[in-house]
């Protein structure tokens, strides 16, 4: 895998607003914030989708994720916020180390804009069977 801009960030070879660090997990400010307080939660391990990341890598971000979370809720006077993850050139990933976006939705509605297009559930069983024999 070569090195991403968050590996760089990761070896301080780049500068980042960082607001949260410990042994398996960073987290520092979007560059290009879509609202403000915009921050992004990585872990040290180099997996470039959630898919690839360890039990543990994913444990430790899942951990700091809430409190991370809070703080910029209260830090930013804000109530709601979104948790997005994307995976994929197709889900809108453009940085292959992955990261967890805290986008605080503001009272004038600035924030994450979803297009939500919910559809009907046809094969349920048949689905639910097949995922969970492939855990
Ligand atoms: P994604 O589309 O989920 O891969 O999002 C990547 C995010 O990384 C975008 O919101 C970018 O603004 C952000 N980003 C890219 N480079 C930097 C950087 N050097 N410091 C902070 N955030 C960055």
């Amino acid at each position: 895998m070569g090195d991403s801009i968050f590996t760089k960030i990761l070896r301080g070879e780049i500068p980042c607003h960082k607001v949260y660090e410990d042994d398996h997990v960073l987290a520092f400010l979007d560059i290009n914030p879509i609202s403000r307080g915009h921050t992004l939660v990585i872990p040290k391990e180099p997996a470039e989708t959630i898919d690839k990341l360890s039990d543990d890598a994913a444990a430790a971000i899942g951990r700091v994720l809430p409190r991370i979370s809070r703080a910029v809720l209260a830090a930013t006077g804000t109530q709601a916020f979104n948790l997005l993850q994307n995976n994929g050139v197709a889900a809108h990933q453009a940085v292959f180390h992955v990261h967890f976006h805290i986008i605080p939705m503001h009272d004038d509605s600035t924030g994450l804009g979803i297009v939500w297009r919910p559809g009907k559930l046809a094969d349920g069983a048949e689905l639910a069977k097949s995922i969970a024999s492939k855990l």
